[in-house]
């Protein structure tokens, strides 16, 4: 919804804002701490994302994405 909590959250300059004001995560610079995710407030009450199951990013360990 272009809310930037988690792209001012990210203390690696891990992150970017696309031209809609969507994050793109910059893999090389993200190790993964997940402070995008704890400020993300797509699961809160009032939210825009009403009815959604996770937050609007979420951080995942290497081993589960990788395999
Ligand atoms: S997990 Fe941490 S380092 Fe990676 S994008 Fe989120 S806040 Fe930045």
């Amino acid at each position: 919804i272009g809310c930037r909590f988690c792209y001012d959250a990210c203390p690696y300059e891990a992150m970017e804002l696309d031209e809609n004001n969507r994050p793109v995560v910059i893999e090389d610079k993200c190790n993964g701490c997940g402070a995008c995710e704890s400020v993300c407030v797509s699961l809160q009450n009032g939210s825009i994302s009403e009815g959604a199951t996770a937050r609007a990013i979420v951080v995942h360990p290497l081993e589960e994405v990788e395999g």
